[in-house]
């Protein structure tokens, strides 16, 4: 474990700290941003921490380094900062020399030059795996798709770029990573040899920082350029840092001066990500803008009935339209529902009843009434503050306390269907007009703090996953 001199302790807690933020970010986010820092110490307070390049000190300052800092203070109370500094890491770094005439490690180096190496293995290497599902015959078209679904086949469909940008965006689970699929199945289908580059807005950050490191943006730059078709999912994770948006809005004017075809994808529309700047957010509604809309009892219906075709089994009309009814945020639960229902059929026997349905359900028809507890949202806050629990329900007045209390009520609000004197009496039977007043304050501080609105973010994210 032991790299350096400086710092020798704290290696364990931090092997324990990156090991939750594996567990609460994911594994993909954590790959790219959380494993490449470099620990360097405790001292004084503070956790230091080292990165390559200030792109990734700003990220992780923005996204990261509060989580890092309540954790670790649940290892070390004396911690209470977290420092993050740019610099070459030092398995890198050449004797004396400065970073940017560092010599590169191979595994940074994307790999060779674009032109001896064919353009076809690079792009190819930057485009995630597609789905074999998420085909156009297997999305069911109904009023609230139909649009979308229309866009989307014609830009698949036509050998020059048609809509550019196409522009898809929709809440979560409506089927925007499953149209551009289709549209990347389609393309390699009718024309294999357009070059097809398909993946997440997180994933092109990551090689850019990558690229970035390894002072190699040139070929960064020739790969994405060399496709025919790029498409970018959840183009909403490409915000706020500088950088990446201008290297995204650069690729982006070069593909479309040069008639390469861009489908991206957001769970908004252009007008409404905030974090994009003026400039890119026209760029992106310059193309044609569709929309999913959220599903209809028809549409989850339909959708049903194209599902259980496919999983070749009987369910009666009666339990699909109860799961139309009780799952309606989102197809993805919809799906789970069925293939829940289909394989506890196949493995216990039996057939798909009503009553089988609210039985091996349970726990999915629930959390549509509630999602989170209150119970959770509390242990979830005073973790967070590291604060005690019984802090919730004492009568204790003091910022550190009263503050994430009152987070944590407005939590309730936001998240549970809990009424304001429900949640009153939660909080060691406060009054409920102590509830609207906590809910008010949340607002108006996420209103003017930024760094106080991100930590209300985070917990809701953590929540609600
Ligand atoms: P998003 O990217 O918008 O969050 P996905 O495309 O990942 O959503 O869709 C979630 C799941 O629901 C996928 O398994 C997808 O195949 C399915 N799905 C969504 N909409 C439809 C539809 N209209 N027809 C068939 N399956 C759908
Ligand atoms: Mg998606």
């Amino acid at each position: 474990m032991k790299r350096e001199e400086v710092g020798s302790t704290g290696h364990a807690e931090w092997h324990r700290v990156k090991l939750r933020l594996k567990h609460e970010f994911g594994e993909s986010a954590y790959k790219s941003w959380v494993n490449p820092i470099e620990f360097s110490g405790v001292d004084g307070g503070a956790v230091n921490l080292k990165v390559s390049t200030r792109f990734m000190r700003d990220w992780v300052l923005t996204h990261y380094a509060d989580r890092i800092r309540a954790l670790w203070s649940g290892e070390n109370p004396d911690v209470r900062r977290v420092l993050v500094d740019v610099d070459v890491p030092s398995e890198v770094k050449p004797c004396g020399g400065e970073p940017s005439e560092k010599s590169v490690p191979a595994q940074h180096v994307l790999v060779g030059n674009t032109n001896a190496a064919g353009g076809d293995v690079l792009a190819d290497s930057l485009s995630a795996p597609l789905d074999a599902r998420y085909t156009f015959d297997n999305f069911v078209v109904g009023k609230p798709n139909e649009f979308a679904y229309a866009a989307a086949q014609r830009v698949a469909d036509s050998n020059q770029a048609s809509f550019n940008p196409l522009f898809l965006y929709g809440g979560v689970g409506l089927g925007k990573t499953h149209l551009m699929h289709a549209i990347a199945w389609q393309i390699r289908l009718r024309s294999p040899q357009r070059r097809v580059v398909y993946l997440s807005a997180e994933k092109f950050m990551y090689s850019f920082v990558r690229a970035l490191r390894s002072h190699d943006t040139v070929s960064f730059k020739e790969q994405f350029r060399s496709a025919d078709v790029l498409m970018i999912d959840d183009v909403q994770f490409i915000s706020g840092k500088n950088s990446t948006q201008e290297e995204f809005f650069h690729t982006f004017n070069a593909l479309v001066d040069q008639g390469r075809q861009i489908v991206l994808s957001a769970d908004k529309s252009p007008s409404d990500l905030e974090e994009i700047g003026d400039r890119l957010r026209s760029r992106l509604s310059s193309g044609l803008v569709a929309d999913l809309h959220p599903t209809t009892f028809e549409l989850r219906l339909g959708i049903l009935d194209a599902k259980a075709e496919q999983l070749a089994v009987a369910v009666p009309q009666k339990v699909k339209e109860f799961l139309a009814h009780r799952i309606t945020s989102n197809v993805r639960e919809l799906e789970g529902a069925l293939i829940r229902l289909s394989a506890n059929v196949q493995l216990v026997g039996g057939t798909i009843s009503l009553e089988l349905a609210h039985t091996l359900l349970h726990d999915l028809l629930r959390a549509h009434d509630r999602r989170v507890t209150m119970d959770e949202i509390q242990k979830r806050v005073v973790e967070h503050f590291q604060i005690r629990l019984s802090d919730m329900s004492s009568a204790r007045r003091s910022r550190t306390v009263a503050r994430p209390r009152q987070i944590a009520m407005y939590l309730s609000k936001q998240l549970t269907s809990r009424s304001l004197p429900e949640i009153g009496r939660a909080f060691g039977g406060r009054d409920h007009t102590t509830v609207i007043h906590a809910v008010r304050k949340v607002e108006e501080l996420m209103k003017g703090d930024v760094a106080f609105a991100e930590d209300v973010d985070l917990l809701t994210r953590m929540l609600e996953n």
